[in-house]
């Protein structure tokens, strides 16, 4: 594979659809002439442009506010972080091309370069002062996914469910997106259009450019989740998705998202260079304490999952990855019984948005379970793959990219595409 300037890319496409856009419309050239240059598209630069070309649903909040700015658009009203507590609109300069799409959840979908996308990413995902081997480790996976996205490899996590009166166990993954590549939230990766990015961090994510991570023995994409923090072991893929394991996805003992050892000010410092404001919430995740109210599970069963199986008087725990993620989780109620997974439906369940990770113990309220359950977690997401706050973490240490890497996905090892 090569890389083709980018500029020549995005130029090819918008002069083509542009055209056939216009035969649309025009009368004297009629649908077959929109049809020749379609046939001509796809023949001509299908390949050059799948492989080079990414495609993102970008999600409103009300009809979409654009209006053109330079070489980018302006977007007024982005949303950011659905049904997540940090949920909110912002205004985003969306670079490349932009058209309005039928889908009334995704109704921007913006077309771009893959190393475009890939600086807005970096930038959207985290602080730009995070360390500059942490953000060379992110440019590789980042890229690694995206474009295991774009020629459709990584099918293995879709979308799947299992609905049955006492069981409940479903999982969505990013394959189940329609008419564009990745969507512009934390169901894919964060991106919120182009974003100031220092010189240096500009430096270090061009200096891997074309870079990313593949299986050493068959020399596949590896397929490169991540998440915030593990909580001091990393999970596996048939925990959060399908019912199967990928090899470059393993779980192992990870020291370096224990933060215990800094000092205040020393952690704080950390955090604050690779998490945005609005993620500084808790304490990096490592950690953590939640109580639910019986009467709030009864509800969110019912809003979220279509469900009533009455007073909820007992959970009980039925499996758990090796990180401790609890898999599938048993309720107990006065009309019935309900086993709901994998993860991340158990945190949807628990929390009016999300829970930060499923991985935790559940002790009732003063020994009563009618008066609810205090929960005591550790991690913040799946935690699949890299775990941000311990790459970081291992970034202000000393340590490279390379050994970021190789630490979070054994058995792998970095190509030039
Ligand atoms: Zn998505
Ligand atoms: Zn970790």
């Amino acid at each position: 594979m090569q890389i083709l300037p980018q500029k020549e890319g995005a130029y090819f496409r918008m002069r083509l659809t542009d055209k056939v856009k216009d035969a649309r419309k025009n009368k004297f050239y009629g649908s077959r002439y929109a049809n020749y240059l379609r046939n001509i598209y796809r023949l001509i630069f299908s390949n050059y442009l799948t492989m080079h070309l990414i495609s993102i649903g970008i999600p409103t909040l009300g009809t979409p506010q654009i209006e053109r700015q330079g070489n980018c658009t302006l977007l007024r009203n982005m949303l950011i972080g659905k049904d997540f507590h940090w949920q909110k609109s912002i205004e985003a300069l969306l670079p490349g091309e932009v058209e309005l799409s039928d889908d009334p959840t995704f109704t921007i979908i913006n077309h771009l370069p893959i190393e475009t996308y890939l600086r807005c990413v970096v930038g959207s995902e985290m602080n730009p002062d995070a360390p500059e081997e942490f953000l060379k480790a992110h440019a590789v996976i980042s890229r690694s996914w995206a474009l295991g996205k774009i020629i459709g490899c990584h099918q293995a996590g879709s979308e799947g469910k299992v609905n049955l009166s006492d069981r409940l166990i479903s999982w969505d993954d990013t394959a189940d997106h329609h008419g564009f590549h990745v969507c512009s939230d934390d169901h894919c990766q964060r991106y919120q259009g182009v974003q100031p990015i220092p010189a240096s961090t500009l430096k270090a994510l061009e200096s891997t450019e074309g870079e990313v991570l593949v299986d050493s023995k068959n020399h596949s994409l590896i397929d490169a989740r991540f998440s915030k923090c593990c909580g001091g072991k990393t999970e596996i893929f048939s925990s959060c998705w399908q019912d199967k394991d990928l090899p470059g996805l393993r779980s192992f003992d990870d020291p370096w998202c224990d933060l215990s050892s800094l000092s205040t000010n020393a952690r704080y410092s950390l955090l604050s260079k690779i998490l945005k404001d609005y993620d500084m919430a808790n304490d990096g995740g490592f950690r953590w304490e939640a109580s639910v109210d019986a009467a709030d599970i009864r509800k969110n069963l019912k809003e979220k999952f279509g469900r009533d199986i009455g007073e909820i008087i007992n959970m009980r725990v039925i499996s758990r990855g090796p990180s401790g993620r609890i898999t599938e989780l048993q309720l107990e109620g006065d009309k019935g019984i309900l086993r709901i997974g994998k993860e991340l439906m158990i945190r949807r369940l628990l929390a009016p948005t999300h829970l930060y990770s499923s991985a935790f113990d559940i002790e009732p309220i003063h020994s009563q379970p009618s008066n609810g359950w205090n929960l005591r977690g550790k991690g913040w997401g799946h935690g699949v793959g890299l775990c941000q706050i311990g790459a970081a973490h291992m970034a202000l240490s000393g340590y490279s990219y390379r050994d970021i890497l190789s630490f979070y996905y054994p058995g792998s090892q970095i190509s030039h595409i």
